[in-house]
């Protein structure tokens, strides 16, 4: 299980410190054996992220960015390499997020060779992937899933489950307070997860499979019952340290003990 939050452009640096620290400290609180069964990983934005690797140094919360530049270095102004990420304490990146491919025309194929990129700095990329409302409609949702894993992981190398890491986020239901029900989620999930296994073989069977879209504490529970949905990326919710804490709570109830 994982519980991922992603803060995307919000909190300035010295709220997102606040932020982290009040996340820290619920942690610490909460005793060594609340979350030994969950991973937590925050993904703040990149001015955040070494200072926030400081806070959480001391606890078990790992720190992710939002994107990652496929390039090693050069004249790409305004973008982060992933060594600039390694280097202020990332171990994860979110690639693929559909409001990059929306808003910022993101293809499959830059998807990928983010993937590449991030992986031979030993980041683990959370790969995004979900379709919009009118595919759903049109019942083209899991075609729409598959040519997306299609696009970003053929030719990829997953060796073990900790390689990789797929959020499935319905288009519709982030952001928006509608969420996918568990059936909608078990669904699209188990398929992801055939579709890793054709692909990788044994790995896949343990990578995560995280559900994204308005994932809040009061739906957590549901979603993170099936058996396919192994955590969760959470928007709004991860903007709370005790909503975030919740949701994680909820995820170690699922695991059996
Ligand atoms: C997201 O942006 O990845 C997300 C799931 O957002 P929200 O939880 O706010 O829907």
């Amino acid at each position: 299980m994982l519980i991922a939050g992603n803060w995307k452009m919000n909190t300035d640096l010295p709220g997102g410190l606040a932020l982290a620290r009040a996340l820290a400290a619920g942690v610490q609180e909460a005793g060594e054996e609340a979350f030994a069964d969950v991973d937590l990983a925050v993904c703040p934005p990149y001015v955040h992220l070494s200072g926030i690797a400081d806070v959480l140094a001391d606890v078990p919360v790992a720190v992710g960015a939002q994107n990652v530049h496929a390039e090693e270095e050069g004249a790409y102004t305004g973008e982060i390499s992933a060594a600039m990420l390694t280097s202020a304490g990332c171990t994860h990146v979110i690639v693929g997020h559909s409001e990059r491919r929306e808003a910022f025309g993101e293809t499959d194929a830059d998807v990928r060779a983010k993937i590449v990129q991030a992986r031979s700095h030993g980041l683990v990329p959370i790969l995004c992937v979900g379709e919009t409302i009118e595919q759903r409609r049109a019942g083209n949702a899991a075609a729409v899933v598959r040519r997306q894993l299609d696009g970003a992981l053929d030719g990829v190398d997953v060796d073990t489950a900790d390689d990789l890491i797929v959020a499935y986020e319905p288009i519709w239901a982030i952001g928006t307070g509608e969420t996918a029900t568990p059936e909608q989620a078990q669904e699209m999930h188990a398929l992801i997860r055939r579709d890793l296994t054709d692909r990788f073989g044994d790995p896949a069977a343990d990578v995560e499979i995280l559900y994204g879209g308005s994932m809040k504490r009061h739906n957590a529970a549901g979603l993170l019952r099936q058996p396919d949905v192994t955590g969760g990326l959470v928007g709004g919710a991860s903007l709370t340290a005790d909503h975030f804490l919740d949701i994680a709570r909820h995820a170690a109830a699922q695991v059996p003990a």
